[in-house]
């Protein structure tokens, strides 16, 4: 991170203004590239923002070799940082969906450094996560749901019991939607609904399973 953050303060600084906060672009970010960053916090919850407001660019990303000189291929970020900085591949810049998509899961490292999230449960003791890649670890597994819960930000901030019953991972997702200030519902709304969804669910597969094609 050090290296990487050295070498992209060479290349010249800029900054994008979001709603009054100043994120820090080094690495002789493009007209593109910071409009892109700019749009994917503007679209983050506000208080996720400080999350991703010291950005650091690079090139190949995915060439970076570990500390045991294994290559760590695909690689397109890097955060959880105690300074909050987060290095992210310019390939991934390209577009604001990848940019989003990057961006998101990288300032949830952050978040979970700042608040030490994943030290307690559900984090990564479930096995299940949003996507392959959370099931790596705990820490993955936060930053995905992260992602996940950021990119749908507008839908996650106000869901009724009866959605959040039918949502995958949905305590992890309501811990982080409520954090940045999403109404969640009493966890026993969510169950009451879970079991009337459950309950119509298996009458539905017990009449199917009752057919009987003679
Ligand atoms: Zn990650």
């Amino acid at each position: 991170m050090e290296g990487l953050a050295e070498e992209a303060m060479t290349r010249g600084s800029n900054t994008v203004q979001v709603d009054g906060l100043t994120i820090q672009v080094h690495g002789g970010a493009t007209p593109q590239e910071l409009a892109h960053i700019q749009q994917a916090l503007q679209q983050m919850p506000p208080g996720a923002r400080q999350y991703a407001a010291d950005i650091y660019l690079n090139e190949n990303l995915g060439q970076i070799l570990s500390a045991e000189g294994r290559p760590i291929g695909g690689v397109g970020g890097m955060a959880g940082d105690p300074g909050m900085r987060m290095v992210l591949d310019r390939k991934e810049l390209r577009s604001l969906g990848s940019s989003r998509r990057l961006i998101y899961h990288e300032a949830g490292h952050n978040a979970d450094i700042a608040i030490g999230a994943t030290n307690k449960a559900p984090w990564g003791r479930t096995g299940t996560s949003v996507s392959k890649y959370g099931k790596t670890n705990a820490k993955e597994d936060y930053a995905e749901v992260h992602r996940v819960v950021l990119q749908d930000w507008k839908r996650y901030q106000s869901m009724t019991p009866s959605q959040w019953a039918r949502e995958s991972e949905a305590l992890k997702k309501m811990e982080i939607a409520q954090r940045y200030g999403a109404k969640i519902p009493d966890q026993a709304e969510v169950e009451a609904a879970a079991n009337r969804f459950n309950r119509v669910w298996r009458r539905g597969r017990e009449m199917r399973d009752s057919w009987n094609p003679g």
